[in-house]
């Protein structure tokens, strides 16, 4: 098995199966409502692991702190420092949550199929390559028996 964050051989016993729940964070509203998701086993060496299990909780944290920052922002005479510790807590909590918290991330869910990005090179040249698919089934001349 190999790593789908660097491509390099996954240890079995130090290998980690990151589970994702798929979901698009973009479309969060619609996604409530006509939401798509399943658990995807992916395969992620124990550094990577660790790093995550560190780093998004810190990127958690940092985004709450900007919902107390602006209370007590409004409620002091200097409400401009609440809405400036918010907007950096904010964009910092971003920040660590994609870059150090993300490993795949889903971009499109279909009832067929799924598309994911965030997969390193070196993990994508291990795979096999897709085969071109026509959307409609075609009877190719000659196959009089059909598939
Ligand atoms: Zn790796």
């Amino acid at each position: 098995m190999f790593c789908v964050h660097c491509g390099k051989p996954n240890a079995e016993d130090s290998s980690r199966y990151l589970t994702i729940l798929a979901g698009c964070l973009l479309y969060v509203i619609v996604a409530l409502v006509v939401r798509k998701r399943f658990d995807l086993l992916v395969p992620l060496r124990e550094i990577h692991f660790r790093r995550r299990r560190l780093w998004r909780p810190v990127g958690a944290l940092l985004m709450l702190i900007a919902f107390p920052a602006i209370v007590v922002g409004m409620m002091s005479d200097q409400p401009g420092w609440g809405v400036l510790i918010a907007a950096t807590s904010l964009l910092g909590g971003i920040l660590v949550l994609g870059t150090a918290g993300s490993t795949l991330r889903a971009a499109k869910i279909s009832d067929h199929f799924a598309v994911f990005r965030g997969a390193d090179e070196a993990f994508l040249r291990l795979l096999p390559v897709a085969e071109e698919r026509s959307p409609v089934p075609s009877i190719a001349a000659g196959n009089a028996g059909g598939v």
